[in-house]
């Protein structure tokens, strides 16, 4: 279905951005990448489905290198038709004791870049008149959780950069959507698991219990294959009129 078309997924050498990545080449789209950590793993699990894949490292806090970025997927494809922007990071305290450093990383790193990529892919997608920018959100764009005030202020914003892009490209063939999970179990929320464990002595399967009871009714974590195939569906031609939508993933979380 998306043979021929080229995606770059911020923060895809794990989790949610790397199930999205695999979801997106096992249709047919070649990959850049983006992230820290191993590259070669990824690289390969994408390239095994048969697509060419490429990688940049820019540091998503950064708006020069997110420029470098989308120049260099420009140069290797030519253009950029599907933009995920995934990459994210947490950080839990109070409002009182939450350390304005990790507020401005999470608000660049979780909410600006989205708007940094967004800008630079646009003008290519509109000139070819077909595009995707799917970003990546949270439950927590819809609802709060207490300890969390930068993702959930980040969160928040990207639901609403989501709608602002959607509708000043509703009359064309971009369209622009937001995936909103509940808890994935990946690195990120493994650390809170884990915080979790240690302050109440749990072993890590009833630390997980706990979090999963705490506030997704299905008491069962949304998968990143689950959350490929969502993007997947919002690039088929099933998605040409879903714009603006903030869709949530998250097993009831929401709902109540
Ligand atoms: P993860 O920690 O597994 O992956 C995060 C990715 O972002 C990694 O590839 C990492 O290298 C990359 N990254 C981090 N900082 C970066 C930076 N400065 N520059 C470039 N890349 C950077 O996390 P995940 O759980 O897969 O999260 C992916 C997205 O999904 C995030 O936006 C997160 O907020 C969102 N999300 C996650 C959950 C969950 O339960 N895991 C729920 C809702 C939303």
């Amino acid at each position: 279905m998306l043979k021929g078309k080229t995606a770059l997924v911020t923060g895809s050498t794990s989790g949610i951005g790397l199930g999205i990545a695999k979801a997106l080449a096992a249709q047919g789209a070649n990959m850049v990448l983006n992230g820290f950590g191993d590259v070669d793993g990824p690289k390969a699990e994408v390239a095994a489905l048969g697509v060419q894949v490429a990688y940049h490292g820019a540091d998503m806090r950064k708006p020069d290198e997110i420029a470098a970025m989308m120049a260099y997927a420009a140069e290797q494809f030519g253009r950029v038709d599907i933009l995920v922007n995934n990459a994210g990071i947490q950080h839990v305290a109070r409002v009182e004791n939450f350390p304005p450093e990790r507020w401005d990383a999470i608000i660049a790193i979780n909410l600006s870049s989205a708007f940094h990529a967004t800008r630079l892919a646009l003008p290519a997608m509109q000139a070819a008149g077909w595009g995707r920018i799917i970003n990546l959100a949270s439950v927590h764009g819809l609802v709060a959780s207490a300890e969390k005030a930068a993702y959930v202020a980040a969160k928040h914003g990207v639901v609403g950069l989501t709608k602002v892009t959607a509708l000043e490209n509703a009359t064309g063939g971009v369209t622009c959507n937001a995936i909103c999970p509940g808890w994935v179990l990946t690195p990120l929320v493994q650390k809170q698991v884990d915080a979790k464990a240690a302050a109440l002595g749990l072993s890590n399967e009833e630390a997980k219990k706990l979090l999963l009871g705490e506030k997704e009714p299905s008491l069962q974590f949304t998968t990143p294959e689950e959350l490929g195939a969502l993007a997947v569906f919002f690039c088929s031609p099933a998605g040409n009129n879903v714009r603006g939508v903030a869709w949530n993933m998250d097993g009831g979380w929401a709902a109540q």
